[in-house]
């Protein structure tokens, strides 16, 4: 039963009434039948007044009540609590059921972040990674899909995007990272990103193609961070096909 606003429960109420109205008065029609005293539409209003208004008002509210919290309790699972991104299972989850069709993955990493934290305090690390949320989300076209994975790591579907379309797309987003800065209690932090980032589609599982990603985020921090590296950097891409 799905109420979820006032309308709702008292929709739900006034049903409930009304079916208490129907049958009362059908149980009133069948007692005059088999020749008993009927009650008459007075005592069957009295009796919905009395029992079925408050009863189900009361059952109502806590089915209203149920359905809210069970709304929140689907947000806190599927959403990142400091950053309010997508989580990782819910990700993992999205990314399993997309239509197999060609698109990029990357993995990013906050570069030295442990700094921020060891300087500044965990408090100020946290807003900092509100703010590479905000970031890397800005850089996101509609449609593609982010995710925070884990501590201050990230990971990103760039849906339909071919190799150019995922390298102009990558660039943009260590870019958007490196450019800005955040001002926390007077101090102004600017931060860098390293992104891997890999071809899914045409039998490659955005899974798969994930673990690609990762090595070439390895490899973008051994070249010296705030850069993308592609999958295909290291052997050449097996998907060439244009954005769809
Ligand atoms: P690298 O450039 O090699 O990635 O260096 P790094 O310092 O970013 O990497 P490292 O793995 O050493 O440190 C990551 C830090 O991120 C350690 C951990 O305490 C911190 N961290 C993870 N999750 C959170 C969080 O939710 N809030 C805060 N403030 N810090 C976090
Ligand atoms: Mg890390
Ligand atoms: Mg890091």
């Amino acid at each position: 039963m799905m109420i979820k606003s006032r309308a709702g429960l008292l929709g739900f109420v006034l049903a409930v009434s009304a079916a208490a109205i129907v049958l009362g008065s059908g149980a009133d029609f069948l007692t005059v039948r088999y020749g008993l005293p009927a009650h008459g539409p007075v005592h069957v209003v009295t009796t919905v007044l009395v029992c079925a208004l408050p009863i189900s008002w009361f059952v109502g509210a806590r089915l209203m009540q149920l359905n809210r919290l069970k709304d929140q309790l689907e947000i806190t699972s599927r959403y990142d609590r400091l950053t309010g991104l997508l989580n990782r299972p819910a990700f993992m989850d999205m990314l399993a059921e997309l239509p197999p069709r060609t698109g990029a993955v990357a993995l990013l990493d906050v570069d030295f972040f442990k700094r921020v934290n060891d300087t500044h305090g965990h408090f100020v690390g946290d807003k900092v990674l509100a703010h590479v949320a905000r970031c890397l989300s800005q850089a996101c076209r509609p449609g593609d899909m982010i995710c925070r994975f884990g501590g201050e790591e990230f990971a990103v579907l760039f849906a339909d995007a071919g190799v150019e379309m995922a390298q102009r797309l990558a660039a943009d987003m260590v870019r958007s990272v490196a450019e800005s800065a955040l001002s926390v209690e007077g101090h102004s932090h600017h931060l860098t990103i390293s992104l891997g980032y890999a071809l899914a589609g045409d039998g490659i599982d955005p899974a798969q193609a994930l673990q690609s990603a990762d090595l070439a985020l390895y490899r973008a921090k051994a070249q010296g961070r705030n850069r993308a590296v592609a999958a295909w950097d290291a052997e050449p891409p097996q998907v060439i096909r244009p954005a769809a």
